[in-house]
């Protein structure tokens, strides 16, 4: 291999956000209402969400939880959406914020907007807070990443 291979061989493998990214939460809550979304939750955020609505684990799934059919043979298990579409926690404001799960956590640093820098270009025409305010670093970015990645949603056969 000469050197201009083990160049453009290093510079493929360089993240796009190898530099950070910017992002900062405008509070405009796109991403928790106005059209339909699926938040997934694994066990850890069951038992959180449970233990602040002061429920059981059962009594929280059967009040606040839908479970939403995936083409991979199983249904998983969301948050519920009010009519409007917005999000069962959503009101002037996440109700939930404290006890909210992974996914809302860690977005937008999930594995498809940061899949390349067009699908993070993509994410931006939906949230004002991408490219905007606060410069989170490579490693930030990866460790949110790590957590979005490590999740083990719930689901279920059909
Ligand atoms: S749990 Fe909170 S942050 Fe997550 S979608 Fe619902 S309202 Fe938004």
């Amino acid at each position: 291999m000469n050197g201009t291979e083990s160049t453009s061989s290093t510079e493929a493998e360089k993240k796009f956000y190898e530099g950070g990214l910017k992002f900062s939460c405008m509070q405009c809550s796109f991403c928790c209402r106005g059209f339909p979304g699926v938040v997934l939750m694994d066990n850890k955020d069951l038992e959180r969400f449970a233990k602040w609505a002061e429920v059981t684990v059962e009594q929280f799934i059967q009040m606040y939880c839908r479970w939403v059919e995936s083409d991979d043979g199983f249904e998983y298990l969301s948050l519920r959406e009010k009519r409007n579409m917005e999000c069962i926690f959503w009101n002037k404001g996440c109700e939930a914020y404290e006890a909210r799960p992974v996914q809302c956590r860690t977005y937008p640093f999930w594995t498809k907007i940061l899949e390349d820098q067009n699908a993070w270009n993509e994410e931006s025409k939906t949230c004002p807070g991408i490219n905007s305010g606060k410069i989170h670093t490579a490693e930030e970015i990866e460790t949110e990443l790590a957590k979005y990645q490590s999740r083990n949603p719930i689901k279920r056969k059909k």
